[in-house]
């Protein structure tokens, strides 16, 4: 006997069976399947509760110089940065009215402890008790950074430091810097962002310019590549080459050079003549091997050097980027990574600049690993450069970066530019035999490479190195 109304019933109880077990199923896949990603969106108004529960983790240098400490809790927590302007473009800020940039953004879960075991991520998100989150122990050397600082805050530039053999970023200094601690960084907001000197840019990683004679080590090693007698070539340097009519300039009149010799005096119409031997297709080729075009990724925003392969099919074009001119650009990153990547036998390492998370109660819980980025050219090209760049400290331009009893390959740069004075490059690693140091400083408008740039090179390796800077 069927019952109407009974039917009903159960169709109803169901009905709101089902419903419940929809919702259940959906509360799992938020908590369980998008919890993680939702938590950490910095869209999330929650982070600011977490981060009002949380203290903060620390961030330390690689000898645990502590760089950006958090004290204090609740609505009192609050985050210093006893080195101010020093790591403004690296750890960057945080602020609640203005946001966060830097290793604060980028590992901002970590640092909120959003990343421990299950128990502690639930426990941080439902506030069931007060959490420390977890450190950050950089791979940079705090005297390098404190030096370069001092170095080149007289000027507008930036500079940076790396172990070629590893990637790890010893020192990344830019100037003009800001002051990021919080009170400071507020009430000065309005003239920070709007200063003509540009503080807050990231000139080492995003500042793209021309590298300038910087690039001829790029050059060489394409033109070693494609022609293993090059070093056994001569070129007459008259002070000028005309290609299509075009007069294109030497800074001087250097008559037969080679290779090396070229190196070492910088001598532009070799350069510019071995471009064009070289040829579009090859030097195009050869740019991209060196990773011109290629997105570079790093904890930070980063600027991509481009490829502007139609400025390659014309000769002049072509003669122009091989000495580092025209439509060539690179950032002071990238030129540290090249000159980094000579030293280490052809191979471009990855940079990075976090070398260990760890959790205050249980110590490390994540170690970076050195990791290859790319190989740009031969062991044997790489040895050749090498030796020319090492010619260029003891004899040619770069004289300014000798150090007594040590190696050292270099390569000076003036980047012309349309804004004024050329820009001031030079790159160096040491010791030439066994690299554990590769330097990129670069001063805009500070005219010759080898007056200003060179001797904060110099200085920096020999801190680095222990050699008595
Ligand atoms: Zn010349």
């Amino acid at each position: 006997m069927s019952d109407p109304l009974r039917d009903t019933i159960n169709k109803y109880r169901y009905f709101i069976a089902g419903c419940f077990l929809l919702l259940s199923l959906y509360l799992i896949y938020i908590v369980v399947a998008r919890g993680d990603s939702l938590s950490q969106s910095s869209g999330n108004p929650r982070l600011w509760i977490v981060e009002s529960r949380v203290l903060r983790g620390g961030i330390y240098d690689r000898q645990g110089e502590a760089l950006a400490v958090s004290t204090g809790s609740g609505d009192q927590n609050n985050r210093s940065y006893p080195f101010g302007p020093l790591y403004a473009h690296i750890i960057g800020y945080d602020s609640r009215r203005l946001g966060k940039t830097g290793l604060e953004k980028a590992y901002d879960a970590e640092l909120l402890g959003l990343k421990g075991s299950l128990v502690e991520r639930l426990s941080v998100r439902w506030g069931l008790k007060g959490v420390r989150g977890n450190d950050l122990y950089l791979t940079i050397d705090n005297r390098l950074q404190q030096r370069a600082w001092d170095l080149l805050s007289p000027y507008t530039g930036a500079a940076v430091v790396l172990n070629p053999q590893t990637g790890e970023i010893l020192a990344l200094v830019s100037t003009p810097s800001f002051d990021p601690n919080e009170q400071s960084l507020e009430s000065q907001w309005d003239k920070t962002s709007t200063d003509p000197g540009r503080p807050l840019l990231d000139r080492a990683a995003q500042g793209l310019y021309p590298p300038g004679s910087t690039m001829k080590i790029v050059t060489a090693a394409i033109g070693l590549a494609k022609d293993p007698g090059l070093p056994n070539e001569t070129y007459d340097c008259t002070g000028e080459i005309t290609i299509q009519g075009r007069v294109l300039h030497c800074w001087g009149v250097h008559g037969v050079v080679d290779l090396n010799s070229a190196l070492a005096v910088s001598c532009d119409t070799y350069f510019a003549h071995l471009g064009l031997n070289i040829g579009t297709e090859d030097f195009t080729k050869g740019l991209e091997s060196f990773g011109w075009g290629d997105p570079l990724s790093l904890d930070l925003p980063v600027s991509q050097v481009p490829l502007y392969q139609k400025s390659l099919q014309d000769p002049n074009g072509l003669a122009e980027s091989a000495i580092g001119q025209g439509r060539i650009l690179a950032t002071p990153l990238y030129m540290a990574l090249v000159d980094g990547a000579i030293a280490n036998g052809g191979v471009m390492m990855q940079p990075y600049l976090v070398q260990q998370i760890r959790d205050p109660g249980s110590g490390v819980i994540w170690t970076a690993k050195p990791r290859v980025l790319r190989r740009v050219t031969s062991p044997q090209v790489a040895d050749q450069v090498k030796q020319a760049m090492v010619g260029v400290v003891n004899s040619g331009t770069g004289t300014v970066a000798n150090i007594p009893g040590l190696e050292v390959a270099g390569k000076t740069g003036s980047a012309e530019n349309p804004g004024g004075a050329p820009h001031s490059w030079f790159v160096a690693f040491a010791p030439a035999n066994n690299p554990q140091v590769a330097v990129c400083v670069m001063v805009e408008h500070g005219g010759e490479g080898s007056q200003v740039a060179g001797p904060i090179a110099r200085q920096l390796i020999q801190l680095a190195l222990n050699q008595g800077g």
